[in-house]
C-alpha cells in the first residue's frame, strides 16, 4: 500500500510521543502532528508512578527521567493554628529486587515531553508543529488526515492522542461521557518564590467563606519553578495574579511569588470515550478518558495506552493479524474505567474535604495510585502470577530481568532447562541465571513450565505445553475469535 507514513500519531502530549517511540524504535514511519506552535510549557501531570516508569524503560528514557526528577519529597503540611507537620508522602514504600520503584517520580510534565522529544529524535522523528487536523477519513485501504493548511496526510493506521477535546474522536463520532463538576475547580500556576525550601512539598490549610480549603506549593526538580495548586475556600476563585498573590499574601512562614507564569483553573471533569478503536483510528490518553488531576493518574494511564497500543501496531507491520488491535481496547478500556473511578474518589478526597489537600490521601488509595496491580488478566480469579499480570523483575546475578527485557520484546522464561528456541523471543534459560532462587520464588513455575512475557512488561502465557506464536491474541491470553467491544 503506498501511504506517506505508517503510523500518523495527532497530538505531541505525552501520549502521543510514547506512542510514536514505540514505533519509532522498532524502525516503523510515523509521522507526529501538533496544532500548537510549541510544547506546552505549564505545570499539569507532574508525577510518574512507578508502574510507568517500568514500562517506559525499554524505550530508553526512564533512566534520564530519574536523573531529573525525585522520588523524596516529605510533605511539610501548615496547619490553621500554626502546627507544622511533616510526613513521608508514602511511608514504608522502598524498592525490592522485585520492584525498582516504590514510589512516584516527581518531575514535570514539561520536562517528561522534552525528554521523550529528544528520545524520538535519536530516531529521527520531529514533531510536526503549527499542524492542526481538523478531519479525517478512512477506507479499507488506510486513514487520511486532513490538515488546517489542506494537506492530506495517508497512513495505514491513525493514533489520536490529541487530548481531552480531540478532534479526531468527534471526527469518528465517538461518545465521550461522564461528568463536569463546575463547583469542584483548583487554581493551578506555575511559579517562582522566595522563603521555602526546596526539599519538602509544602501545603497549607485555608479557611474562609466557603469553608476549608488549601495551598500546595511543590517544588519542580532541576528548574527553579514550583508547582502551585489552590483549592480555595472561597468558590469564586478566578485564576488571576490578584488572587494569587492574594491568598500567598496570607501564609505563614512568608512566602514572596516573584514570578507567575502559566496558569488556569481546573474543574473537575471525568469523561470515557465509548470506543477506544474505529477501524484503523485509535484513541489513547485524554482523548479517550479524561481525569481529575488529584490521583496523578491522567498522564501515566496515557502513557500505558501508548505502550499498549504501540508495540501491538509494530507486530502488525512486522505480520501479526490484525486481531491483535483488537486487544488494545479490550485491554485498555477496563482499565481506563478503573482509574477513573480511584482518581475521582481520590478527587472527592482530595478537593471535597477541604483541608490536607494532597497531603491526606488514604494509604489504599496511594498504593492503586502506583499503577503497579493493573492486570490484563483474563481469569481473575485464579491464584498466584497469571497472564495479563505484571511481570515483576528479579535480580540475575549481575544484572536483572528488567535489563535482559530490553534486549528483545518478547522473552521466555525457560525453567528446568526446557531452553528449546521460541520465534520471536529471547529465551532465557531461568535456572542458570536465577543465582539467588528470587526468579522461582516469585513466579513459582511448577515442573518444566515456561513462562513467556509481553513486550509491554505482563505475563503473556505459561504452560508446560507449546508457547502460542508471539504476536497472536494467545499469546496474550486471549482467545483468538474475540474481537473489539467484547467483555473479559
Ligand atoms: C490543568 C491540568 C492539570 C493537570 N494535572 C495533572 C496531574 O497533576 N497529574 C496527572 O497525572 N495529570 C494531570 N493532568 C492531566 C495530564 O496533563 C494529561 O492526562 C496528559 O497531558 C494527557 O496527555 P495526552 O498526551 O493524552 O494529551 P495532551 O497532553 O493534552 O496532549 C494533546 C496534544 O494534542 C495537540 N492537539 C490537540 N488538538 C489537535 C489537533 N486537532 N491536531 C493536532 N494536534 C492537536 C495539543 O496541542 C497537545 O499537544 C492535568 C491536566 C490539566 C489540563
Amino acid at each position: 500500500m503506498d501511504t506517506d507514513t505508517d503510523v500518523t500519531v495527532v497530538g505531541a502530549g505525552p501520549t502521543g510521543l510514547v506512542a510514536a517511540g514505540e514505533l519509532a524504535r522498532r524502525g516503523h514511519r510515523v509521522t507526529v502532528l501538533d496544532s500548537a506552535p510549541a510544547p506546552f510549557p505549564g505545570p499539569r501531570g507532574n508525577g510518574i508512578q512507578p508502574r510507568t516508569l517500568e514500562v517506559l524503560d525499554p524505550l530508553g528514557v526512564t533512566d534520564r527521567l530519574v536523573a531529573l526528577g525525585t522520588f523524596r519529597l516529605p510533605f511539610r503540611q501548615y496547619a490553621i493554628d500554626g502546627t507544622v507537620r511533616e510526613r513521608d508522602r508514602h511511608p514504608g514504600l522502598e524498592p525490592t529486587p522485585g520492584q525498582p520503584f516504590a514510589r512516584p517520580l516527581i518531575i514535570p510534565q514539561w520536562r517528561t515531553t522534552q525528554v521523550l522529544r529528544e528520545r524520538l529524535a535519536e530516531f529521527g522523528v520531529t514533531v510536526d508543529q503549527n499542524a492542526r487536523v481538523v478531519a479525517v477519513e478512512q477506507d479499507q485501504e488506510g486513514v487520511t488526515a486532513v490538515l488546517d493548511d489542506r494537506r492530506r496526510l495517508r497512513s495505514r493506521y491513525l493514533v489520536g492522542a490529541d487530548g481531552g477535546s480531540s478532534t479526531v474522536r468527534n471526527a469518528l463520532g465517538v461518545g465521550f461521557l461522564g461528568e463536569t463538576h463546575d463547583e469542584v475547580r483548583m487554581l493551578l500556576a506555575e511559579v517562582e518564590l522566595d522563603g521555602l525550601d526546596r526539599d519538602h512539598w509544602h501545603t497549607f490549610d485555608l479557611v474562609g467563606a466557603g469553608g476549608a480549603g488549601f495551598l500546595s506549593l511543590c517544588p519542580m526538580p532541576a528548574s527553579p519553578t514550583w508547582a502551585l495548586g489552590l483549592r480555595s475556600p472561597d468558590p469564586d476563585i478566578r485564576a488571576d495574579e490578584a488572587t494569587l498573590h492574594t491568598v500567598v499574601d496570607g501564609i505563614r512562614p512568608r512566602v514572596r511569588l516573584r514570578r507567575i507564569g502559566w496558569s488556569s483553573t481546573w474543574r473537575l471533569n471525568v469523561r470515557m470515550a465509548d470506543r477506544f478503536r474505529v477501524d484503523r483510528v485509535f484513541l489513547a490518553g485524554d482523548a479517550a478518558h479524561v481525569h481529575s488531576p488529584a490521583g496523578g493518574q491522567g498522564l501515566n494511564t496515557g502513557i500505558q495506552d501508548a505502550i499498549n497500543l504501540g508495540w501491538k501496531l509494530a507486530a502488525v507491520f512486522d505480520g501479526a493479524e490484525d486481531a491483535l488491535l483488537d486487544t488494545y481496547e479490550a485491554e485498555r478500556k477496563p482499565v481506563a474505567a478503573a482509574i477513573l473511578g480511584l482518581s475521582t474518589e481520590l478527587s472527592r478526597r482530595v478537593l471535597g474535604s477541604g483541608a490536607g489537600g494532597y497531603a491526606d490521601r488514604p494509604a489504599a488509595l496511594a498504593r492503586q495510585g502506583l499503577q503497579l496491580d493493573i492486570s490484563y488478566r483474563t481469569d481473575p480469579g485464579a491464584s498466584g502470577l497469571r497472564p495479563g499480570d505484571r511481570a515483576p523483575d528479579a535480580p540475575l546475578g549481575d544484572t536483572t530481568l528488567f535489563l535482559l527485557r530490553r534486549q528483545a520484546d518478547w522473552t521466555v522464561l525457560a525453567f528446568d532447562g526446557i531452553t528449546e528456541p521460541v520465534d520471536g523471543a529471547q529465551v532465557l534459560d531461568a535456572d542458570a541465571l536465577d543465582v539467588d532462587g528470587h526468579l522461582r520464588r516469585t513466579y513459582e513455575p511448577i515442573p518444566g513450565e515456561r513462562i513467556l512475557i509481553r513486550p509491554d512488561g505482563h505475563l503473556g502465557w505459561r504452560g508446560t505445553g507449546a508457547v502460542p506464536a508471539t504476536g497472536t491474541p494467545s499469546a496474550l491470553g486471549h482467545a483468538a475469535h474475540r474481537g473489539c467491544g467484547d467483555h473479559y
